[in-house]
């Protein structure tokens, strides 16, 4: 069994930045799987740019024909990272932790599957282990929205991996993006009867964004922090020059549902504001693009998964403001759980790292779930 440090190590200095291909990744994972024991299905794609992509999932062979009882599923690509940090894909093991862009976000997690599976006993199995690895989480769970609609991952409990310092999290919440383009008209800025403010016009589209997000605080949902859908505009962009009424202006608004809710309803609830601006300012020129409806990790009935997570570890179950791939993933009737070492405030920042005890820790706990699950 190869130590989990040094796993990740081998794992962080393979770039897999979203927007490069994973496969060196998926070559070197899939050396860890026997061949006698592991049966292998690779799901490849091109991207948009016709960069090979490829999500794996590894079952094993024994017993035949029988349902996988359980799934760890990971994602293979990272955020991207400053040119200046040296570490980031020339990994460093300092002080008890591992320095480096993914060694939290999520190669961590990655590298315990590898080594609990590469000293993998498959002589007790009463039901198999499926284990899925994906592409292009960080750009919007492309790699487990394509998994999902081939319906690869066949298990009722799916383990995901992501920073959450060995809390199993059994729901998230959801993803929502738009363009709002308010269009007006250019002048030169002497003469404002000749054309008209786009920057201005804006401005009301704003206030109109505010209300929804106020109306958006009901329902509230106790077990999130802030119990309720957030709201915020990132990006604002308009205007060419300062002696010129700006001709267009563009806004980026995202939001974040929670569960139970539509991941359009802030969509449905903007766009009724805008109406209502419309009436009062009937020359407002706007119009809302959708770019992404990502829904909410519901929670599951079932808390087998969870509460054997937070038993071995001793965190209570918890939730996350944010979404991942089990709200892709989670089988109707089962149960998903996000969970694995590191921290989701140190990863996508310059300096990323992860504690070694937790990856040690976390390869003890995946081992329990597996003996739990699919050990006769
Ligand atoms: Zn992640």
């Amino acid at each position: 069994m190869k130590p989990v440090e040094k796993i990740l190590l081998d794992l962080v200095a393979i770039p897999t930045v979203s927007a490069q291909s994973n496969e060196p990744l998926i070559d070197y994972a899939q050396t860890f799987f026997a061949p006698n024991v592991w049966a292998f299905r690779r799901y490849p794609y091109r991207d948009s740019a016709g960069t090979l992509k490829v999500n794996l999932v590894a079952r094993t062979r024994r017993p035949p024909r029988a349902r996988p009882a359980l799934a760890l599923v990971c994602h293979t690509d990272t955020v991207p990272y400053e040119a200046s940090w040296r570490e980031a894909v020339k990994p460093v093991l300092r002080r008890g932790r591992i320095y480096g862009r993914g060694s939290s976000d999520v190669k961590g997690f990655l590298a315990c599957i590898l080594s609990a599976v590469s000293a993998f006993d498959d002589a007790s199995l009463a039901a198999p282990l499926e284990v899925a690895l994906t592409a292009e989480e960080e750009i919007g769970c492309v790699g487990a929205k394509r998994l999902a609609a081939a319906k690869a991952v066949r298990a009722p409990r799916l383990i995901v991996g992501e920073p959450t310092r060995l809390t199993p999290i059994y729901a998230g919440k959801g993803y929502g993006l738009a363009e709002i383009v308010v269009r007006g008209r250019e002048a030169h800025s002497a003469f404002p009867a000749a054309g008209r403010s786009a920057i201005f016009d804006a401005a009301r589209v704003l206030a109109s964004i505010e209300r929804a997000a106020k109306r958006l605080e009901r329902p509230r949902h106790t077990a999130f922090d802030p119990p309720h859908a957030t709201v915020n505009v990132g990006l604002i962009r308009g205007g060419t020059a300062k002696n010129i009424i700006p001709g267009e202006c563009r806004i980026t608004v995202e939001w974040r549902p929670v569960p139970g809710e539509p991941p359009d309803r802030a969509l449905s609830l903007i766009e009724e504001e805008l109406n209502r601006l419309r009436r009062r300012v009937p020359a407002l020129d706007a119009e809302i693009h959708p770019l992404r409806l990502d829904p909410p990790f519901e929670p599951s009935q079932q808390t087998e998964l969870r509460d054997l997570l937070s038993r071995l570890g001793g965190h209570a179950p918890s939730t996350v403001p944010f979404g991942a791939e089990a709200a892709h993933l989670r089988p109707s009737g089962g149960e998903a759980v996000v969970f694995g070492p590191g921290d989701m405030t140190t990863a996508h920042r310059t300096g990323e790292y992860v504690p070694v005890a937790q990856l040690r820790a976390c390869v003890r706990h995946l081992q329990a779930a597996v003996a739990h699950f699919c050990k006769g």
